[in-house]
């Protein structure tokens, strides 16, 4: 139950309505509560569903995967550690991220329900306009940098950040989804990953590289080159990550570009990338300053003296950090 600001009385309906969503959420659900609407997209061991509650008619998105796929795929643990990453995250509350309501399971699925982003991925939209403006790119550059901050913070690495996994609520504020490639740092620290992963070996894998139920899309434009080169992925992975969303918001397009993902690797790796002509040119510094081959010299890396120097960069100058998510966000035209 959401505490009224201070001095502000709940009406009588309002807490009747919070009490009911919170006894709806405090009891074990079935897939039989809710009325699955139609297909809001699929993933590579999963298909999401926009859902009602048909207690309180509240819409979710629901992600159900099928036990056998997981199995035959020896997902298990990393479903496992989807599912308590993100009942981390919802044990310190954050705007910014997708919320894990519940889960449950049948004798032959899991269901995961979770916050509906109503406004979808934010691609779409960097595709409708072709690029962003520098209001645009500032305010949401600067919603993912909060994020980052608070997850690092966790000790949370994303290591899947990309335009697929931002998605829209109906404010136009950011949810950040996808913890399947989500691990702690602390047991990041104990196994060494990158190459072994790349190759997909196991239950590891290199994130963006997952292959969809119907069909393989290669979307690994954002990897950091430690990934590449059987380094041990740090947060940095997602500040890398950062620096090529803050890229492509302003060019249209991902940094790294070539005909196959095995080119855009090794562009990746020799750090093979230039900036099209008008290119903000502070953004080309703050990109620079992300897209570092050393994670320990990016922008916002503990080395580097974490988030207060990246947050101080001239690109967001002016941005109200601490009231973005209550702002209201700039027109993406
Ligand atoms: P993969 O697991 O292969 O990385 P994915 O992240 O796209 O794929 P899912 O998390 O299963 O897989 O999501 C599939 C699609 O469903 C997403 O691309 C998105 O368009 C949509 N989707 C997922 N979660 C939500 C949500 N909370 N609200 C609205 N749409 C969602």
């Amino acid at each position: 139950v959401t505490a009224p600001a201070s001095g502000e009385q709940l009406s009588e309906s309002a807490l009747s309505e919070q009490l009911k969503t919170a006894a709806a959420a405090a009891a074990k659900r079935t897939p039989n509560d809710f009325i699955f609407e139609r297909v809001l997209g699929e993933g590579s061991f999963s298909t999401v569903y926009l859902a009602r509650d048909i207690h309180t008619s509240k819409q979710y998105a629901i992600k159900v995967c099928e036990k056998l796929h997981i199995k035959r795929e020896k997902k298990e643990m990393s479903i496992k550690r989807e599912k308590e990453i993100m009942q981390l995250i919802g044990l310190y509350p954050n705007p910014f991220f997708v919320k894990l309501f519940c889960t449950f399971h049948d004798h032959s699925r899991l269901y995961f329900v979770m916050t509906y982003a109503k406004n979808g991925e934010i691609l779409p939209y960097i595709h409708k306009v072709g690029c962003f403006d520098a209001e645009c790119t500032k305010f949401y550059g600067g919603e993912v940098v909060l994020a980052l901050e608070y997850l690092h913070k966790l000790g949370i690495i994303h290591r899947d950040l990309k335009p697929e996994n931002i998605l829209l609520d109906e404010r136009m504020h950011i949810l950040i989804t996808d913890f399947g490639s989500a691990k702690m740092e602390a047991d990041q620290e104990r196994s060494t990953e990158g190459a072994a992963a790349v190759a997909g070996a196991g239950d590891e894998e290199a994130p963006g590289m997952r292959p969809r139920k119907n069909s393989f899309v290669g979307t690994a434009d954002y990897v950091s080159p430690e990934l590449l080169t059987n380094k041990p992925a740090k947060k940095s992975v997602d500040l890398w990550a950062l620096g090529c969303l803050i890229y492509q918001l302003l060019a249209g397009l991902p940094p790294f570009r070539a005909p196959n993902e095995y080119l855009i690797f090794q562009r990746i790796v020799k750090l093979e990338y230039s900036f099209p002509d008008g290119f903000n040119p502070t953004a080309k510094d703050l990109v620079h300053k992300l897209l570092e081959k050393d994670g320990s010299k990016r922008l916002g890396c503990d080395e580097m003296g974490g988030y207060g120097p990246l947050k101080a960069h001239p690109f967001f100058e002016g941005l109200d950090w601490e009231n973005l998510h209550t702002v209201k966000p700039p027109p993406i035209t």
